[in-house]
């Protein structure tokens, strides 16, 4: 049995940095990865799927070139470039990562898989075969999540995608078929549709995106049907039927009606699912919650003293920043002294579309359940000078803002380069800055984020 002072299992955006800083601080620490280095963000999520967002964005640009007065005549997709593209970036900052971490003083790096043995013992599984048994008084769960695969007759007989294999693509699918209109299943979808494919999405809810508010929704849905995406909600594929290596016929419910859809190709991403069923959780007397994630405490601390879950797998926002937002809070706790916790802890996240959809705070659903004193700032993209200018002037901003603070609640942005307008307004929220001195702020002109002083001149006081 091999003697740590700490193991980390996992090489996510938690693990990762955790480890190296633990081992800078003098502690021995092993880090265990059973696939690659750097996790999902890395290999499988963000940084794949945002070089084909960039390639998917050329493609829709060359298209719409003629608008500019600049027409490109004619372009095609060259799908074995743009996955090389991707996968070269990949390697550039899997590998990056792999061997920043090797040449840490006091860090192992092991590849294999860890399972738990006893309460602070692990046994990993090599790549090679062998067995290395270890043990250590601090251990730190940064496993992630798997796509989730629903029950649907007739699914495991035909060749799915996953947001994972879909990756090795390097054809352009005939007719995608897209399980879920979340995120993932919305960036894939848009994306395929803009390298040639026929896409269509399904949504067992009533609306796509639907944890935002009702009108974001609809916005969302009106500029992915402009891009002649079919996107059908209150539907689900209740069977699938695949002629031998021919088309495949999903039997979909929609509004309770019945209705075959021919396609190629099918992506399922209806969710993703904690990596806790082979960890053997129970060894270490570790509690999950009934979906498999780790139950932890506003300190990322498990029932377990000593072992902490960090990242997807305890159930919290599935967001890279998170998951590093994770490890910030336990290395600072650990080795800086501090009492951080996740309670209060701003969420800002962004959806990949074109135009991005950014979002910080609470939404008008939120403000409304909440019964607040709220008034609902909103800005069309058509009123945006800059946004008129770059030819792109589809979304909105919207605020959420208290009527006697007048502090800044949440914000939602729908429209080009949403993401960043979103964080400018997450700063002010950061601050305490209140909407009535955004107003009459002096931004440079003609950005995007100049229009926050429109956005809240619209609201009376
Ligand atoms: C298609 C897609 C797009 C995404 N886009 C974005 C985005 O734009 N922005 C954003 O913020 N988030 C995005 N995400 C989510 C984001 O990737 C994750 O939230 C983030 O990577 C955090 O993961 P993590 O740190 O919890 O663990 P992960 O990064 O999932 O790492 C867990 C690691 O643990 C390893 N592991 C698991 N079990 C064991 C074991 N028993 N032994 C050893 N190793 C083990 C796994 O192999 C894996 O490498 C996306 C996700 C997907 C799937």
């Amino acid at each position: 049995m091999k003697k740590f002072d700490a193991i980390v299992i996992g090489s996510g955006q938690a693990g990762a940095p955790l480890a190296k800083k633990l081992a800078l601080a003098g502690m021995k620490t092993v880090i265990i990865e059973k696939r690659f280095y750097g996790g999902t963000c890395v290999n499988d999520g963000c940084t794949p799927t945002k070089t084909w967002v960039a390639s998917a964005k050329a493609a829709y640009m060359a298209g719409k070139s003629v608008d500019l007065g600049v027409p490109v005549k004619k372009f095609g997709i060259n799908m074995p470039k743009i996955k090389k593209r991707k996968d070269d970036i990949v390697m550039q900052s899997r590998i990056g990562g792999q061997h920043a971490a090797e040449k840490v003083k006091g860090l192992d790096v092991v590849f294999g898989e860890a399972t738990f043995t006893g309460e602070k013992t692990v046994s990993v599984k090599l790549k090679n075969g062998k067995k290395q048994n270890i043990q250590a008084d601090l251990i730190f769960l940064n496993v992630g999540a798997k796509p989730f695969i629903p029950e649907i007759e007739g699914l495991n007989e035909i060749k799915y995608l996953t947001s994972t294999t879909i990756l090795d693509l390097d054809y352009v699918p005939e007719h995608l078929l897209v399980l879920g209109g979340n995120y993932i299943g919305l960036e894939f979808g848009q994306m395929f549709r803009r390298f040639g494919s026929k896409v269509t999405i399904l949504e067992k809810s009533a609306r796509i995106v639907s944890r935002e508010d009702e009108d974001i929704s609809a916005e969302m849905q009106t500029i992915l049907e402009a891009e002649q995406i079919s996107v059908l909600t209150h539907a689900q594929a209740t069977k699938f039927k695949q002629k031998a290596g021919g088309k495949i016929t999903a039997t979909v419910s929609v509004n309770g009606e019945e209705k075959k859809v021919r396609c190629s190709h099918v992506l399922v991403a209806v969710g993703r699912t904690p990596q806790t069923d082979k960890l053997g959780l129970d060894k270490a007397g570790v509690k999950t919650d009934d979906k498999g994630n780790i139950k932890v405490n506003a300190k990322l601390e498990t029932n377990v003293k000593g072992i902490y879950a960090l990242g997807d797998v305890n159930g919290g926002p599935a967001f890279t920043h998170i998951s590093y937002n994770d490890y910030t809070i336990v290395y600072r706790n650990l080795i800086e002294k501090q009492s951080l916790s996740t309670t209060d802890r701003l969420v800002p996240y962004c959806m990949f579309t074109d135009p991005q959809l950014g979002r910080v705070g609470i939404d008008e659903t939120e403000a409304k359940k909440q019964g607040l004193d709220y008034k609902v700032a909103k800005l069309p993209m058509a009123h945006v000078a800059r946004a008129i200018e770059t030819g792109d002037t589809r979304g909105f901003m919207k605020a959420i803002v208290d009527a006697k603070t007048k502090r800044i609640l949440g914000a939602t942005v729908l429209g080009p380069e949403g993401g960043e307008i979103m964080t400018v307004l997450q700063m002010a929220m950061e601050g305490g800055i209140t909407y009535d001195e955004v107003r009459y702020f002096i931004f440079a002109h003609p950005l995007y984020s100049e229009s926050l002083n429109n956005l809240f001149l619209a609201l009376e006081d």
